[in-house]
């Protein structure tokens, strides 16, 4: 038997699983070390049916201490003598349009770029050199989720500012884009080739958020841009703001770049306007008692409306909405108020569908198909370390 190990590097967390290579893979456990660098790290970890197996807590103060805890246990486990490759998402990829093998010369490159994501490139380059340094000879694969929207037209990419910025690189990336490749394969499998390559909007609405116009099966154009705080308002980050505040807010209340980082990153989007929570549910179990709660989530709706607008204009038209993640495989009465008014988009909700989360929540009749699928991006992983590494190359490093 022959494995696949995912590796999936949050700002605070690890995500892993072990896939059993074959035609489908096969997740054979998967979890996470949560907290890092906080007290209460955890290192939690279930079994293919979800049931938790184990729980303890554990010293991490950085990715690669958790790393080299997460290497400890996993080398006790059953599986570990198994893994032929490692696959880790890293988030920010510039121009790489497709993962890649991990060489020193990527490893160069990625410690070069570490300023376009200066909160998630140096934790996934800590895992992907903690794993070097331990098991030299496993192949590890650098899947970005920038990759994705390479094929955005040019127009989709320049950002607004003196063309000097340009040629460094200051464009519009986009992120998310393990999550969008899943669900284009998803709708294909599910809908159709034909469906998957009309004019589609992917709603990926999580913690983090975004959307993206995929035409042809290419991203066209997507929400985050620069930097994952762009776009939507999220769980924590602002979205899109006007960029005379960050000069107005230094001159008034003399707030520093770190200051307004933070501010952006952590202190805003659905927290910031709630004061209550960042999470969808506390705001929607709030919302008839505390207009704070109530005006986060209509906030959040409201933008992501306007977006799949934006977006229809882009393409053209709509066929197909996806609501996927966290909030957009959950929520009904999101989505339901997402998809309020939408209708002269062709865009007609089944109520009860919609209720029951179903596979598809719009009408028979509706013009425009939406669907609920839920996104695997550790799947992508593992499904992009077969593609590029091949069935005979996993094989190779018996
Ligand atoms: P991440 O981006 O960290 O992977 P998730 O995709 O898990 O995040 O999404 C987390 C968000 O999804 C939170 O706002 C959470 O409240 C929301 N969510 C999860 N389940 C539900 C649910 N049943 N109803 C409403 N929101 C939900």
């Amino acid at each position: 038997m022959q494995s696949i190990l995912t590796i999936n590097g949050g700002s605070s967390s690890i995500k892993f699983a072990l896939y059993q290579v074959g035609d489908p893979l096969k997740r054979r456990l998967y979890g996470k070390i949560d907290r890092i660098g906080l007290s209460g790290t955890n290192l939690t970890f279930n079994d293919p049916a979800g049931n938790q197996q184990d729980s303890h807590s554990i010293a991490a103060s950085d990715h690669r201490s958790a790393a080299n805890v997460l290497i400890d246990w996993l080398v006790e486990q059953d599986g570990f003598a198994s893994v032929r490759a490692l696959g880790h998402r890293v988030v920010h990829g510039m121009q790489h349009i497709q993962p890649e093998l991990v060489t020193q010369d990527l490893l160069d490159e990625l410690h070069r770029i570490r300023p376009y994501d200066p909160e998630h490139l140096p934790r996934e380059i800590e895992l992907i050199e903690a794993f070097r340094q331990r098991h030299p000879k496993l192949p590890q694969v650098a899947c970005f989720d920038t990759a994705f929207h390479r094929t955005m037209p040019r127009v989709a990419k320049l950002l607004p500012i003196p063309r000097r910025f340009d040629v460094k690189g200051v464009q519009r990336y986009g992120f998310h884009g393990l999550s969008y490749a899943y669900l284009m394969e998803e709708l294909a499998r599910v809908a159709g080739a034909k469906a998957a390559q009309g004019r589609v909007i992917l709603a990926h609405l999580g913690n983090g958020a975004s959307l993206a116009a995929v035409r042809g099966g290419k991203s066209i154009d997507t929400s985050m841009g620069f930097t994952p705080t762009a776009g939507l308002p999220m769980s924590t980050r602002s979205g899109d703001l006007d960029p005379g505040l960050a000069p107005y807010l230094a001159r008034t209340e003399q707030i520093t770049t770190k200051q307004f980082y933070e501010m952006i990153n952590h202190e805003s989007g659905l927290l910031g306007v709630s004061e209550i929570s960042s999470d969808m549910r506390d705001l929607l179990d709030r919302e008839t008692q505390d207009v704070r709660a109530a005006e986060a989530v209509a906030l959040f709706c409201y933008q992501v409306k306007k977006w799949i607008g934006a977006f229809a204009a882009a393409l053209g038209g709509l066929d197909t909405l996806v609501f996927s993640a966290g909030i957009g495989e959950n929520c009904p009465s999101i989505r339901a108020r997402i998809c309020d008014g939408l209708d002269f988009l062709g865009i007609e909700l089944n109520e009860a569908r919609n209720a029951e989360n179903a596979a598809v929540i719009s009408t028979d009749a509706s013009r425009a198909t939406v669907h609920v699928i839920r996104t695997d991006e550790e799947l992508m992983i593992a499904r992009s370390v077969c593609r590029i590494l091949g069935p005979g190359a996993v094989n190779k490093h018996d």
